[in-house]
């Protein structure tokens, strides 16, 4: 097989979809599967589907696309408030878009229109995060304004925390959303209103067994992709934490000495080092660099450390044997390697049970010790 590749475990990520898909539905939360990581690759979002998440999300157009054209029919939701320059596109493949600008909403309404279209509009309230969203005062004034534009539908409101500055999901943000939402759905079923409390930084509030109040659906990605709430990182029970691996060959390997001599400037990447010397080492060099994947985001199987990286190598040492030239390594990937590595050219893409798609095999006993 061609290295370096990402072996993807679609079993696993079914698994990990219909878990959380169950446990949040006992809270009256449905699931959007986020895919924007995976650049909308359809065979990971049909397993997203078919663990029963009742929609797809992704903050690119392009993603919604190439689901659209591969024939995926689920309804899809761009995430990201849509570029002007995109309108059109995005009243064509998407079924909704989440909101921040009343200017953007009336270009939507004149793409809507003029494409015979209906489009669904999720407005996002600003609740501390300081990324995307109506300021909570605005809210009933940016409803006002759609209400008023011709082929926008109001499905809800949503937010989105802890992405720019951490700040985490709480009752009291929480529950200041769903307020808002009581105001704006005045005489409207709440199950008729979407409140989309947030993404995988959201479980850990939701499992903490407080009350959700109108919360009632999730963004996931990272959660289903990784088994891994996005707060502490820390693995959530019963999910897969290596649906993905990273795969790359060594092509060198040598006893080294750990000190670099000669005069020391900055590295490619600008750093000064200074390196602690413990005499000759096993020192391995694969394949993969800083152009392909985030270095810091990988996790080197056991008795192998990672060293540094550059722009196509990465350096490892052993402990014990020498790497032979030619043997494959495996890494454990967090979001940000995952996120690089989908996007590189040079990593292919390897599923693994891909004929096991139609019948899937939940491996009970492979499942990873988790808290
Ligand atoms: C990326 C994103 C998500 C999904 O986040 P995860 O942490 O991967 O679950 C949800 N909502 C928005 C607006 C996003 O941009």
């Amino acid at each position: 097989m061609s290295a370096p590749r990402l072996q993807i475990d679609l079993n696993k990520i079914i698994h990990n979809a219909s878990t959380l898909v169950s446990r949040l539905q006992k809270k009256g939360i449905s699931v959007t599967g986020v895919t924007k990581a995976f650049l909308g690759a359809p065979l990971i979002a049909r397993a997203m589907l078919r663990g029963g998440v009742t929609s797809l999300g992704d903050s690119r157009i392009e993603n919604i696309e190439t689901m659209r054209r591969s024939g995926i029919a689920a309804k899809m939701i761009l995430i990201r408030s849509p570029m002007l320059s995109q309108v059109e596109r995005v009243v064509k493949s998407a079924n909704v878009s989440v909101n921040t600008e009343i200017e953007v909403l009336a270009a939507l309404s004149v793409a809507a229109v003029k494409a015979r279209r209906t489009h669904g509009v999720i407005l996002m309230v600003e609740l501390g995060d300081l990324r995307e969203g109506f300021m909570p005062r605005d809210v009933k004034s940016a409803l006002d304004a759609i209400g008023k534009l011709p082929n926008l539908s109001v499905m809800g409101l949503g937010a989105n925390l802890a992405c720019r500055n951490g700040v985490a999901p709480d009752d009291r943000n929480m529950a200041e959303l769903s307020a808002l939402a009581t105001r704006s759905a005045e005489g409207v079923a709440s199950d008729a209103f979407t409140v989309s409390g947030g993404n995988s930084s959201n479980l850990g509030w939701v499992f903490s067994g407080g009350e959700v109040g109108r919360i009632n659906n999730l963004r996931l990605g990272e959660s289903i992709l990784l088994g891994r709430e996005a707060l502490n990182r820390q693995p959530i029970r019963g999910l897969f934490t290596d649906a993905f691996s990273l795969v790359a060959e060594v092509i060198e390997s040598k006893i080294k000495p750990s000190k670099p001599w000669g005069t020391l400037a900055q590295s490619a990447f600008g750093e000064m080092r200074s390196v602690h010397d413990r005499g000759d080492i096993n020192q391995a060099i694969v394949a993969i660099g800083r152009q392909d994947v985030d270095p810091d985001g990988l996790r080197p199987p056991d008795g192998i450390q990672l060293l540094d990286a550059s722009s196509d190598h990465l350096i490892l040492s052993t402990d014990g044997v020498k790497l032979t030239v030619g043997s494959e390594i495996s890494f454990d990937l967090n979001y940000s390697a995952l996120l690089r590595a989908m996007t590189s050219p040079h990593i292919a893409k390897s599923f693994a049970d891909i004929n096991l798609f139609a019948q899937p095999r939940i491996l009970a006993h492979m499942l990873p010790d988790a808290a």
